[in-house]
């Protein structure tokens, strides 16, 4: 058995409980650049990218990596954390899978984060263990996009009774959902230590479920509700198409709101628009406030970026700040990977940040950015193009003089955006994705047989992306 074989897969395992013991947004950025370099008779070595990063896994991490890794491999004693820039690829995306959930292991060890009781409610303290540290109300930064779910989390968060029930927030991702969720569970704690928090992943919430029914022990899974006074499920778009999973979140939901708990949602979708989830979940959950977080503009952006610049005492050029505000759109994890990429290369390298080197740092990034077009965009440039009426892109009209052009932009924003068949539809006036995919194999079919038409298509285009 070669041993750094067999280090990587007990890492691998690792890897898995911590991911989901932290989260995928914490275990993303300071558990995953790790990298276990060597096994020193009983001491472990394992590299971060930057001194930042060590101090933060130091403090928060280590103790419970050490545990992980003592009852994965009897012969690690110590776990020594170093920073050795050499062996890590810095904005390296590698993508791995070691899979969530993890598969459970039988034989409960001491280091097992789920003991012997693996359905008892988390004692106090560690109710919280699993959130972000730097999720609060404090650190998140308020604009327009933003400002409602803000509003509504610090009311729940605030208010000795229930106000409206259950609170839903939604938004596309790294929109700050689920950091204004750890920030409401974070006040309550510090206003009123004794009331019972309980934040889960919708995965976590059907994973332990599952459990539970493997275990048959779904009773003691329905106990570790019954005192909890806020409950909070996050990204509960996973439960969607999971029959038996979605009864029991219904049940959970409606005996906590009967029991006048206060319940906090969030997913990516509205209520209404939660594919693959019976509808009187869907409806349910609509009935208490929905606020939806939309997506940043430029002064969020840059707000977000000042204060993340602050956080981290770096030197950062007003001007840089603006360029990454510009530049990168998408949503905020991707601005605050780019922000760490820049300050982690200069503290590699020892030079100062500029124009320059943001830009020869980032330049995938930038790229990937750049070709990024809207929906709305590709309706407004063909609906001018050919003459029409912006409305007649999502209009009930049949008429080949507005159907053609709105095939078209069916076409370019399949070709030109990330967008699902679905969503393609619903910009249009709520079609279905089999229309979409219609008018996409309609223009193929054009574009293949008339030129003219052919042309018009690529201009288009090109006006689009450049
Ligand atoms: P979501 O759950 O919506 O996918 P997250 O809450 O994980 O997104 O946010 C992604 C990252 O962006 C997190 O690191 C979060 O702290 C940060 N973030 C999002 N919105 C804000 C904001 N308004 N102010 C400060 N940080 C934000
Ligand atoms: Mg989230």
């Amino acid at each position: 058995m070669s041993v750094s074989g067999s280090l990587d897969q007990q890492w691998a395992r690792v890897r898995g409980r911590l991911r989901d013991e932290v989260g995928e947004t914490a275990f993303g950025r300071w558990l995953k650049p790790l990298c276990v370099t060597e096994l020193r008779g009983s001491e472990l070595r394992i590299a971060v990218p930057t001194r930042f990063m060590r101090d933060w896994v130091l403090t928060h991490y280590a103790d419970r990596i050490r545990a992980l890794w003592v009852g994965e491999n009897p012969h690690v004693q110590s776990v020594e954390i170093m920073v050795a820039p050499q062996r890590v690829e810095i904005g390296s995306s590698a993508n791995d899978d070691d899979g969530l959930p993890p598969v459970p292991v039988p034989v409960e060890s001491d280091s097992d984060p789920d003991r012997a009781t693996p359905l008892a409610l988390p004692e106090r303290d560690d109710q919280f263990a699993h959130l972000d540290p730097r999720f609060t109300f404090e650190n998140f930064v308020v604009g327009k996009p933003n400002e409602l779910a803000h509003a509504a989390a610090r009311r729940v968060a605030e208010a000795s009774s229930v106000t409206f029930n259950p609170l839903f927030l939604y938004g596309g991702v790294g929109l700050g959902k689920t950091h204004l969720m750890h920030a409401v569970a974070w006040a309550i704690r510090k206003r009123d230590p004794n009331r019972r928090v309980l934040y889960l992943s919708a995965e976590k919430f059907m994973y332990q479920f599952i459990r539970a029914l493997r275990f048959k022990d779904t009773m003691a899974f329905k106990e570790q509700f019954r005192s909890v006074d806020v409950l909070m499920i996050d990204d509960v778009q996973f439960i969607s198409g999971k029959d038996s999973t979605q009864e029991e979140f219904f049940h959970t939901f409606n005996a906590l709101v009967d029991q006048n708990r206060q319940v906090v949602i969030s997913a990516d979708k509205s209520p209404s628009d939660l594919e693959g989830m019976e509808e009187r979940l869907r409806s349910r959950l609509g009935w208490g406030l929905v606020a939806d977080i939309h997506p940043t503009t430029y002064e969020l952006r840059l707000g977000i970026l000042q204060a993340k610049a602050e956080g981290m005492r770096a030197q950062m050029p007003a001007k840089v700040l603006e360029f990454l505000a510009h530049k990168i759109t998408s949503n905020v994890r991707e601005l605050e990977g780019a922000l760490n990429r820049i300050v982690a290369h200069s503290e590699l390298v020892g030079r100062a940040i500029t124009l320059e080197s943001t830009q020869e740092v980032l330049h995938d990034l930038l790229r990937a950015n750049d070709r990024r077009v809207t929906i709305d965009e590709i309706q407004k440039r063909v609906a001018e193009h050919y003459n029409i009426r912006l409305s007649d892109m999502s209009s009930a009209r049949r008429a080949r003089a507005v159907a053609r052009p709105r095939q078209v932009a069916m076409y370019l924003a399949k070709q030109l955006t990330q967008r699902s068949l679905p969503e393609i539809g619903r910009k249009f006036g709520g079609r279905d994705h089999t229309t979409v995919m219609h008018a996409v194999r309609k223009v193929e079919e054009l574009v293949s047989t008339d030129a003219s038409f052919s042309e018009d298509v690529e201009l288009l285009r090109r006006m689009l992306e450049g």
